[in-house]
C-alpha cells in the first residue's frame, strides 16, 4: 500500500484579469463554479483523498482569500496562507514556500488554483510511488495539441522531450499535454531550492524546472489518464465547465467509477486501409472519422483504439516507426480537434517463416485479435465497464473480440472485404450488434443509447 498522500500546495495567487467579469470583485480561486467556490471544491477534493495540511501561495486579495477559509472552519484542513509578495512564477513561489510544509510528509501534490478536478488521487500516487520518481507529471492528450506544451515519453513512461508552444513548422509529435498538476518528493524539491538563487527571478515548472531536470538526466514519470481535470481562467472554459457538471462528464470523470468507453479498430475505421502499414504517410484519415472521434471525445467517452499489428512480429517495422506512424494518426486527428485516450497494439504473429522475423514476437498470444486482451487490459488501465461499451470495427475479428470480450459491437462497411462486395461474405456466423456505413454513423448509433440510458 503506497503512503498516503497528506499534503497539498495550491498555486492561488493569480490575479484572474481574463476572468474579471465574472469574479464580481473576488480573487480567482473563488470563482462560482455551478453554485461552489472553485476552492472549496479543490480543498474538498483533496480532503476527500485523506489530505490534511493545505498550503496556499497567494498574492492578490489574499485578505479575502484567508476570511473565506477562516468562516469555513478551514473546511476541516490545516491550511496556511503564504504570500511573500514577490513575483516569482509557479515554480519559484513553490521553491519559496517549501519551508512552510508540514515536516512530517514525503511527497507533496502541487495544483493550480484555476483548475476545476475530479482525479482519483490514491491512483495518480500509487503510480507515483511505485515509480520512485521525483516527479510526476499528470499528463492527457487534448483537443489542441498543435496549440498546446506537449511532452514525449520514452518507453518506460519517462519524460523524454519537452515541446513547447509554438511547434516548429510542419512538427508532428504525440498528443500529450502536461495538465500542470504534480506530485513531487520533497526531499527533492529541497535539492532544488537554489533555483530561486539564480536567475531567472521569475520560474516556472514548465518552462524552466522540468527541462532543467531533464538536461541533468532526472526522472520525471508521465502519469497518462483521461480524467477530469480543466482550467477555468476565461470565461468560455468556466462555461464549459458548469456544463460539464450538468451534465454529468465531471462527476463521472474520475477513474474511481467505471465508465463506458468505445474500442476502435485502426485501419478501415479511422484510416484508410491500403494495406500494412510501415510508414507515417500511409496513414490518410477517412472522411468523418476524426469528426465522429472528436463528438465521442466531448461526450467523455474514452476513445481506444485497438489494433494488430503483425508487421512488428514479421520485422516489416520496428516500435520507433510504429511509434511515428501513430503520431502521424494522433497529429491529423488534433488538427482535427479530436483525440484518442489510448492506443494497444498486438506485436504478435503465430505464423512463423517470414524473412527477417522475430522470434521472440512470433508467438500465440492472448492480445491478438479476436482474443480480448487488450480490451481486457484497457478495462483495467482506464476502469472501462465492458459490458455497456462498444467495439466498433471493419473485420470479423474486430466483430468476434467484441464477442469475446462480452461488449458491443458494431461494423463499419468501409471497407468490403468479400469478394462479391457482401459485407457478410467472410463473417461466417458472427454477427454485430449493429451494421453501419462508417464511424460517423457509428457514433450517431452510440450517443443515442447513451442518452436513451440517462
Ligand atoms: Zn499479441
Amino acid at each position: 500500500m503506497a503512503k498516503a498522500l497528506t499534503e497539498a500546495v495550491i498555486l492561488a495567487g493569480g490575479k484572474g484579469t481574463r476572468l474579471a467579469p465574472r469574479l464580481g470583485g473576488l480573487p480567482k480561486p473563488l470563482v462560482d463554479v455551478a453554485g461552489v467556490p472553485l476552492l472549496e471544491r479543490q480543498l474538498l477534493h483533496c480532503k476527500s483523498f485523506g489530505i490534511k495540511s493545505v498550503l496556499l501561495l497567494v498574492n492578490h486579495r489574499a485578505d479575502c482569500i484567508a476570511e473565506f477559509c477562516a468562516r469555513k472552519d478551514n473546511f476541516g484542513l490545516r491550511i496556511s496562507l503564504v504570500d511573500d509578495g514577490e513575483p516569482r512564477g509557479t515554480g519559484g513561489a513553490t521553491l519559496a514556500a517549501l519551508p512552510y510544509l508540514a515536516p512530517d510528509s514525503q511527497d507533496v501534490l502541487i495544483l493550480y488554483g484555476d483548475t476545476l478536478l475530479n482525479i482519483d488521487l490514491d491512483r495518480f500516487n500509487a503510480a507515483h510511488v511505485a515509480t520512485g520518481a521525483d516527479v510526476s507529471l499528470f499528463l492527457h492528450p487534448n483537443a489542441h495539441p498543435q496549440d498546446s506544451d506537449l511532452v514525449e515519453l520514452d518507453e518506460s513512461g519517462y519524460l523524454a522531450k519537452l515541446h513547447p508552444y509554438p511547434h516548429p513548422d510542419g512538427a508532428e509529435y504525440p498528443n500529450l499535454v502536461n495538465a500542470a498538476l504534480y506530485i513531487m518528493k520533497k526531499s527533492f524539491l529541497m535539492d532544488f531550492c537554489y533555483l530561486t538563487e539564480e536567475a531567472p527571478k521569475i520560474i516556472d515548472f514548465a518552462k524552466d524546472v522540468f527541462p532543467l531536470l531533464l538536461k541533468k538526466g532526472k526522472k520525471l514519470y508521465g502519469y497518462i489518464s483521461p480524467e477530469y481535470i480543466k482550467d477555468v481562467g476565461t470565461p468560455q472554459r468556466l462555461d464549459n465547465a458548469v456544463a460539464d457538471i450538468a451534465s454529468g462528464r465531471f462527476a463521472g470523470g474520475t477513474l474511481r467509477l467505471s465508465r463506458r468507453a468505445v474500442f476502435l479498430d485502426r485501419d478501415g475505421v479511422l484510416n484508410a486501409e491500403v494495406g500494412y502499414i510501415t510508414k507515417p504517410e500511409q496513414i490518410r484519415l477517412l472522411p468523418g472519422s476524426a469528426q465522429a472521434v472528436g463528438r465521442l471525445n466531448r461526450a467523455g467517452l474514452p476513445a481506444v483504439v485497438v489494433t494488430n499489428q503483425p508487421v512488428l512480429a514479421r520485422g516489416e517495422c520496428d516500435e520507433a516507426a510504429l511509434q511515428a506512424v501513430h503520431t502521424r494518426l494522433e497529429h491529423l486527428l488534433g488538427l482535427e480537434g479530436a483525440y484518442i485516450d489510448r492506443l494497444y497494439y498486438c506485436p504478435h504473429h503465430p505464423d512463423k517463416g517470414f524473412a527477417g522475423e522475430r522470434p521472440e514476437l512470433k508467438i500465440v498470444c492472448a492480445c491478438r485479435k479476436p482474443a480480448p486482451g487488450m480490451l481486457f487490459k484497457a478495462a483495467k488501465d482506464l476502469h472501462i465497464d465492458i459490458p455497456n461499451s462498444w467495439f466498433v470495427g471493419d473485420r470479423k475479428s474486430d466483430i468476434q473480440c467484441a464477442k469475446n470480450a462480452g461488449c458491443r459491437s458494431i461494423l463499419t462497411a468501409v471497407e468490403v472485404s468479400g469478394p462479391d462486395g457482401n459485407i457478410f461474405a467472410d463473417m461466417g456466423e458472427v454477427r454485430p450488434d449493429f451494421q453501419v456505413r462508417d464511424l460517423a454513423a457509428a457514433v450517431d448509433i452510440i450517443l443515442q443509447r447513451q442518452e436513451g440510458t440517462r
